[in-house]
């Protein structure tokens, strides 16, 4: 049976590992390089992406992660993990793993509105409205050619993907809602 692993360092896992376990998937947190090793499919969650790409860095996951992505393994990032997995942050040198073409702006939604909840909708999606919780987002404010956007909130992208990435704004393991778990899983990872 395969695994799917969330990056464990810091920020919201434990959510995610939980919405994975109860849609019946064997998990792992992942911390270590031998850990990220027997995963099929990996997890970057949110939290606070330079404290999460400073870690990465300390224990050897952001090399041998862009490893893995280059052969194919499929990753999910969610808010800081959209952040980390884009190729350019505005105004930002910070570690990331530089291999979703796309550029983020960081808390682009402005300090006073630090976070909110919004529906998100896109006619890809059979017209289907998603209940997004933003938290201190980024924007996604430049798309790459090869990267399809799924859903969108006020004609920005919100849920974007690459062959075998997909990025998030949001936070869908905030929410009753297991779509996007299970979109990642078995349209993106093949589980
Ligand atoms: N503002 C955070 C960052 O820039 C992301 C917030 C989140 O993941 N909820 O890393």
């Amino acid at each position: 049976m395969s695994l799917t692993g969330v990056l464990s360092y810091q920020g919201g896992f434990e959510r995610h590992l939980e919405r994975l376990a109860g849609l019946g998937v064997r998990t792992l947190p992942v911390r270590s390089v031998e850990a990220l090793e027997r995963v099929d499919a990996l997890i970057i969650p949110g939290g606070e992406s330079t404290t999460i790409g400073m870690l990465m860095e300390r224990f050897g996951i952001m090399q041998a992660l862009l490893a893995r992505i280059a052969t194919g393994l499929p990753v999910f990032g969610t808010c800081a993990g959209a952040i980390l997995l884009a190729a350019d942050i505005e105004g930002s040198e910070q570690p990331r793993l530089g291999a979703l073409d796309i550029t983020v702006r960081r808390n682009a939604y402005g300090r006073q509105i630090e976070s909110f909840e919004a529906d998100v909708s896109d006619a890809a999606w059979n017209g289907a409205a998603f209940h997004g919780v933003f938290i201190r987002a980024p924007q996604i404010v430049r798309v790459g050619a090869g990267v399809r956007t799924i859903l969108r909130f006020e004609s920005l992208p919100v849920l974007v993907r690459e062959k075998n990435m997909l990025a998030a704004t949001f936070h869908p393991e905030l929410t009753g809602d297991d779509r996007i778990h299970r979109y990642f899983l078995e349209e993106v990872a093949g589980i």
